[in-house]
């Protein structure tokens, strides 16, 4: 599998060819496509170790929402408030995000230190596995140049699809 070092250079040769298949995708029976896809990232998470790659904590600020803010504050024996002040900041759509990127929590050995308490959007992150993936095909492909195994169902698509 392709290491997250690697991708860039990739995804700028298979950017275009992706975004051809990205409209072909998007007139597929939507089950059909969940099915496909959710097989996809089943077979490379199985045979992808995270703790090797970090990309995502390092490279994207996941959404914080209130919810989360109240669990990882608990996590961290702070009140809400501490924790917001302490550790984020308000982005351009007005969600919160964390104020530094790599984010604060993520080790050097690519350890979640709050990993039990880890936001939504990094549990469901790379979405890969959602039902109703039609929906997300162009969050999807930017997902491509940032996570090694959407990159990889994307160049299995490819193969088997066109
Ligand atoms: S909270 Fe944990 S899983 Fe989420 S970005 Fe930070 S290190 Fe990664
Ligand atoms: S979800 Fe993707 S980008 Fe994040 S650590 Fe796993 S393989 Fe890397």
């Amino acid at each position: 599998m392709i290491s997250p070092a690697e991708l860039r250079g990739m995804m700028v040769k298979r950017e275009a060819g992706y975004r051809r298949l990205a409209v072909k995708l998007k007139k597929f029976n939507k089950r059909t496509l969940d099915d496909k896809v959710h097989g996809l990232h089943d077979a490379f998470f199985a045979k992808y170790d995270c703790l090797s790659c970090g990309n995502c904590c390092r490279s994207l600020g996941p959404r914080i929402t209130t919810t989360d803010i109240e669990r990882l504050a608990r996590r961290l024996k702070l009140k809400a408030g501490s924790f917001t002040e302490q550790y984020l900041r308000i982005d351009e759509d007005g969600d919160f995000v964390f104020k530094t990127m790599p984010c604060p929590f993520l080790g050097s050995d690519n350890y979640c230190s709050v990993y039990d308490a880890r936001p939504r959007a990094c549990r469901e992150y790379p979405h890969t596995d959602r039902v109703n993936f039609y929906q997300i095909i162009d969050l999807s492909l930017k997902n491509a140049g940032v996570c090694p195994v959407v990159y990889e169902i994307f160049s299995t698509l490819q193969q088997t699809e066109s």
